[in-house]
């Protein structure tokens, strides 16, 4: 058997023409453009790379968006006064602060300086409260993008059982609640795997869908997939490749070779989770210019 290819690229693109479409819409009836800016802090080539490519997604759908490069030495107190100035800024609708921060900078008290109705990536306690309460939010992009393809693929998750290997804030836990949540999208039955879990093989073996984010390359192998399942990459890695003009290539969390002759469904990496996070981005900072203009 060899597993149909769940193409997140194409379904990305699809999404993207939709919000292009919303785009227009909301500029003809209300005369405002989405407005999305992303705050870069040093210069990691990876970083730059993800908040230039992002911007791109955005002017492509005829957003505004800037990208703003602060030195590698900047302050917690002259980041605080950056985010002050774009939470006051109207033209402003969703701030991104892309993450990892230098280590002088402590992450927490920066995203909770972001107003919650420009939380485009969903990080605000606020945000992350109400996912967990089932109330209507920001969802991270990573996880929603995840949900999005399974649910755009045909693949309900509802009575499913669920087993996602890694449980950080930006994807596991995220990811988590959606999951198990009440409605579309949800209920399925969730189980957390961490780098303390005790026998990971057999846990994975148990599931329906599986969702590697773990961000160790080729750890999920054929053996530890039940025939059938439907597994999701969301790991990004680089590993080197003499044979690449890069000089490494980027692989996921899944030893995909394998582990498609085993699966039923797969999702590739690169072209699987990757364009979907950034399609959800596009799709919050929509959701916060019309929360903001107070549009439906
Ligand atoms: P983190 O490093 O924050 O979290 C990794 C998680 O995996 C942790 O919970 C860790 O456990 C767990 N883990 C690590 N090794 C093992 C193991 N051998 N067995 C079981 N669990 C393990 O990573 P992120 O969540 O930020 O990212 C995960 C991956 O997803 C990375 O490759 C990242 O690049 C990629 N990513 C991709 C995105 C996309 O758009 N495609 C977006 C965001 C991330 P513990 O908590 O115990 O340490």
């Amino acid at each position: 058997m060899s597993a149909k290819l769940i193409d997140g690229k194409a379904i990305a693109a699809r999404i993207r023409d939709e919000i292009r479409d919303d785009v227009r819409r909301l500029r003809e009836e209300t005369g405002i453009t989405p407005g999305l800016t992303a705050v870069l802090v040093g210069d990691d080539p990876a970083s730059l790379s993800y908040v230039r490519s992002k911007r791109k997604a955005c002017l492509e759908i005829g957003m505004n968006s800037d990208v703003l490069e602060l030195p590698a030495h900047t302050t917690q107190q002259e980041l605080e006064a950056v985010v002050d100035r774009l939470n006051a800024d109207r033209a402003v609708h969703g701030i991104l602060i892309q993450l990892p921060l230098p280590n002088q900078i402590q992450e927490a008290p920066i995203l909770e300086r972001i107003d919650p109705r420009k939380d485009v990536d969903g990080f605000h306690p606020v945000n992350v409260g109400k996912l967990a309460l089932g109330m209507e939010t920001f969802v991270p992009c990573t996880p929603a993008g995840v949900v999005e393809l399974l649910m755009r693929s045909g693949i309900d998750p509802s009575g499913k059982l669920a087993v996602i290997v890694g449980r950080s804030n930006i994807v596991g836990r995220p990811l988590a609640a959606l999951l198990s949540r009440k409605g579309k999208g949800g209920d399925a039955t969730v189980v957390i795997c961490h780098s303390r879990t005790k026998d990971l093989a057999a846990e994975t073996r148990r599931a329906d869908i599986l969702v590697a984010a773990m961000g160790k390359p080729g750890t999920i192998r054929a053996d530890m997939v039940k025939p059938g399942a439907v597994v999701v990459d969301v790991g990004v890695n680089r590993v080197e490749d003499a044979s690449s003009p890069k000089g490494y290539r980027l692989v996921g969390d899944v030893d995909f070779e394998r582990v498609r002759e085993v699966a039923s469904a797969i999702t590739p990496v690169p072209g699987g989770v990757g364009p979907m996070t950034i399609a959800m981005l596009l799709a919050n900072t929509l959701k916060a210019a019309r929360l903001q203009a107070s549009v439906k």
